[in-house]
């Protein structure tokens, strides 16, 4: 959810999205473990370079993402809730003054955007790794506040990604549906990345649609694509990025999906499939449907 509101959050509520989170990141670190593994073996065939499995000079396969950097920014985070102060305050975002963060949206069972969020960015980062990528993470738990959305944009710019995306659920109404993407408008630090954005934004509404059983948004943007010039997230990163909203928390059909890691993998899958088709191909630069400026 990207509203300039801070909505506080029951604290029954939030003690059960800290546990939530805590399982997450044990699954997670599962997934991390069978990356390394799979890493490890990979340098130990290389230190034997003279074996008869393959001789000197063979040509092994290359990583399809081997040498590409890849930002996820998984929105909000697990406590932003109990700092006011800091998520409140007011940044510059490009274009006018934000709020550093918000505590983002949750579901009618206390299920936070937060969690679901970086769910998402564990299962996406461990995909795009295994397949060689450098993958830079805004935020690696989800038992912590901010970073401002500044520093966010900072993280992905400073470590020369070569595209990146922002992880979030939207708090639309009840009886809304659907996936919606965000993509920046020119706002002078970004204007060399819009028609890329808008390319990326295109490959993400595909493999959504493709691989999700996740609906485009029946009640925000365009065949849902959603153009946004009030957030910093976009207003001040220098590489293709967009921000999708995977579903609508508040409403139950939405919701049971945006909880269930089985559709959160889904997710993360149709990402990894968007960002390799935007990386590995010629046409980076191309606008999308995305003409017209929605704001929220
Ligand atoms: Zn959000």
């Amino acid at each position: 959810m990207l509203s300039a509101v801070a909505l506080p959050l029951p604290r029954r509520r939030l003690l059960t999205a800290v546990v939530g989170a805590a399982a997450g990141v044990g699954l997670a670190g599962a997934t991390w473990t069978a990356t390394r593994h799979r890493r490890g073996a990979t340098t130990a065939a290389e230190r034997s370079p003279g074996s008869t499995t393959r001789p000197v000079g063979s040509t092994v396969p290359r990583a399809p993402l081997s040498g590409r950097v890849i930002g996820l920014d998984p929105g909000h985070n697990g406590l932003n809730w109990e700092h006011t102060a800091y998520i409140d305050e007011l940044v510059w975002n490009g274009r006018e003054q934000e709020t550093c963060d918000t505590t983002g949206t949750q579901d009618g069972n206390g299920y936070t955007e937060a969690e679901f969020a970086f769910n998402v960015a564990q299962y996406l980062a461990a995909s795009l790794r295994a397949e060689g990528a450098t993958v830079v993470l805004t935020r690696t738990t989800n038992t912590g506040f901010g970073p401002c959305i500044t520093e966010r944009a900072s993280i992905i710019n400073n470590a020369g990604a070569d595209v990146a995306i922002s992880i979030h659920a939207d708090g639309g109404p009840e009886t809304g549906r659907g996936f919606s993407i965000l993509e920046p408008v020119a706002s002078g630090v970004n204007d060399d990345v819009i028609g890329a954005s808008q390319a990326l934004g295109a490959r993400v509404r595909s493999a959504l649609l493709d691989e999700t059983p996740m609906p485009l948004s029946n009640y925000y943007g365009v065949d849902g694509i959603v153009a946004r010039d009030d957030l910093g997230g976009l207003n001040l990163t220098t590489v293709p990025k967009v921000m999708v909203e995977c579903g609508n928390m508040p409403n139950p059909t939405d919701a049971a999906l945006l909880a269930d890691p089985g559709f959160q993998q889904q997710v993360a899958g149709a990402l990894a499939t968007a960002v390799k088709a935007f990386l590995t191909s010629s046409d980076t630069t191309g606008a999308t449907t995305a003409t017209t400026l929605v704001r929220a």
